[in-house]
């Protein structure tokens, strides 16, 4: 399967000439190519991708693969253990646990809601994302996972962020998703309200003032 087939150094008609001008195309939206082969990883077929955010990359996903063939389905997929019962998200192939000798996972379905672990505001970034600043990167444990995964928090207010908060998973639209982390994002779960405002929150709000002017003029 080819989706949103690009130029890229996999593809035939690929001229570095022509590479600059592709940079210069893509602003706001990553762009990406991605290829389904058949493979004997996990008994599935293998999922390959490039992704120009700014820098291309390119995933070649093996016995993942299930992971981003769900993220194109709006699902999340994890792995669990099947010796010590612990599960991750991201996945992983083989458990982590070393009583369990590389145990083989399997696959689950993760639930889109969980609780943030750690969290910082953005004050700059990479091309592609200038007009979301300030923008909160969280890590976020969802469902019953052992390992937290980070992504953008969309929330109006980055300083009233907290650790411990409940957030959903977000996922893009169906006709926008790539099979990658960039197809969901966090917000705020409905049932959560902002604690008062304390001097770091007050310190958070002036650092993020600057940026909001600033990105005004972009
Ligand atoms: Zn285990």
């Amino acid at each position: 399967m080819a989706k949103n087939k690009h130029i890229t150094p996999l593809n035939k008609e690929f001229k570095w000439d022509n590479w600059k001008k592709v940079g210069e195309k893509v602003e706001e939206k990553a762009w990406t190519w991605q290829n389904i082969r058949k493979g004997s990883a996990g008994g599935t077929d293998w999922v390959e991708q490039q992704i120009y955010y700014d820098m291309l990359y390119t995933f070649r996903l093996g016995a993942l693969s299930p992971y981003s063939k769900a993220l194109l389905e709006g699902k999340l997929l994890g792995t669990k253990c099947p010796k010590c019962g612990d599960i991750t998200f991201p996945p992983r192939v083989n458990c982590w646990n070393l009583d369990c000798r590389l145990q083989k996972t399997e696959w689950v379905e993760i639930p889109k809601k969980g609780k943030i672990d750690a969290w910082t505001v953005c004050g700059f970034a990479a091309k592609s994302a200038l007009k979301k600043l300030p923008f909160v990167l969280a890590y976020v444990r969802l469902g019953e996972s052992k390992t937290a995964v980070a992504n953008i928090l969309k929330i109006d207010e980055p300083w009233q962020t907290e650790i411990g908060m409940p957030i959903v998973v977000k996922m893009a639209p169906k006709d926008k998703r790539v099979g990658n982390l960039i197809d969901f994002w966090f917000e705020p779960d409905k049932s959560w309200k902002p604690s008062p405002m304390t001097p770091e929150k007050e310190r958070i709000k002036k650092l993020c003032q600057p940026v909001i002017e600033w990105v005004k003029t972009l």
